[in-house]
């Protein structure tokens, strides 16, 4: 069984920076990723409040650059998935699909995925219109029209996003104000592409084969409307991925992982970062912030209780 001072699981900004600062710090490392590096900064096209970004700043060419930094220090990395977590000794032992190992000390970094509506239509149409990635779908769309679920940053943004290559975007939301931050919120409402439907859900998503209606329910009379779309592009927030430690750490009701400032959970040799982690502010430099404090607080575990 391979063995090594630290396992970080989820290989997106946070990760990548625990592993930077991991490996700097001389633990040898490795960081198990279950689909692509860079999490969901890697489907985020523009990143501009990262401070000190490049002109035009991209999520994917930032955390590849955060892995490429770490990799120089010597992290390792794998493609697997963890099955599970045995944190009841002093070195835990974890299960993927494909493998087992031995770590002193786990970083857990295993971020959130896209939130969905749960209506009629979502799955059926799902990659035949119905998206979670703007920088991933945006181009099937050029010319078209496209509803955006959702009223917070990632809604508010990826309809600017999708405006270069839409010829319409109408931003569905369930209140008549915008969660999204007041700079995002001038950006769209100065867009002549970007028109809003307050008040309303998506009911159902309906087509033959390609999405080509939404019925919106408003919330406030529950009179239903149809809408023409060719697209429905879903954001209205994300769900913690922490079920391999549900029963095991501590979490709030909505699963995200309780930590101290220094990201240690209730388990020794446990540390969580990113947006796993119970927090007020979910964006890549908090992520790559929390990795930095608790590559630091693990380097310290590992000297203390190893060495
Ligand atoms: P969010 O801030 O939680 O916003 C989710 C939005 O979806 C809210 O407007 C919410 O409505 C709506 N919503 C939730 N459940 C819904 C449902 N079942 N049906 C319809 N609408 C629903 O999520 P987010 O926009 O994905 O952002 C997540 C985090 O990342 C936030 O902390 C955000 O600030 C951060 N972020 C920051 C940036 C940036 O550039 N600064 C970019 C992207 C994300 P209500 O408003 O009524 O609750």
């Amino acid at each position: 069984m391979e063995r090594y001072d630290c396992i970080i699981i989820g290989g997106g900004p946070a990760g990548l920076s625990a592993a930077l600062y991991a490996s700097r710090g001389k633990l040898n490392t490795l960081v198990i990723e279950k689909k692509e590096f860079g999490g969901q900064a890697a489907t985020t096209e523009e990143l501009e409040n990262y401070p000190g970004s490049m002109e035009e700043p991209t999520g994917p060419k930032i955390v590849e650059r955060m892995k490429e930094q770490a990799a120089s220090f010597g992290t390792q990395f794998v493609v697997d998935e963890v099955m599970g977590i045995d944190t009841d000794s002093d070195v835990k032992r974890i299960k993927t699909r494909k493998s087992e190992y031995e770590a002193k000390t786990i970083i857990f970094a295993g971020g959130a995925e896209p939130k969905k509506i749960g209506c009629p239509g979502e799955d059926e149409f799902r990659g035949k219109g119905v998206s979670y990635c703007s920088t991933c779908d945006a181009d099937f769309f050029t010319d078209l029209e496209v509803v955006v679920v959702g009223g917070g940053d990632s809604a508010v943004k990826e309809a600017i996003y999708l405006t270069k290559f839409a010829g319409k975007v109408t931003v569905v939301h369930r209140r008549d104000q915008l969660r999204a931050e007041k700079l995002h919120q001038e950006k769209a409402f100065a867009n002549p592409k970007i028109n809003f439907i307050w008040d309303s859900v998506v009911d159902r998503i309906e087509g033959d084969g390609l999405v080509e209606r939404v019925i919106l329910r408003n919330v406030k009379t529950n009179q239903l409307t149809e809408y023409r779309t060719d697209g429905v592009f879903v954001f209205i927030g994300t769900i913690p991925q922490t079920e391999i430690l549900r029963d095991k750490v501590q979490m709030d009701e909505q699963g995200y992982i309780i930590t101290n400032e220094d990201m240690e959970t209730n388990i020794e040799g446990i540390f969580a970062a990113g947006d796993c982690r119970k927090k007020r502010l979910r964006q890549v430099i908090t992520a790559a912030a929390d990795g930095a404090i608790a590559a630091t607080a693990a380097i310290e575990y590992v000297e203390k209780k190893f060495e």
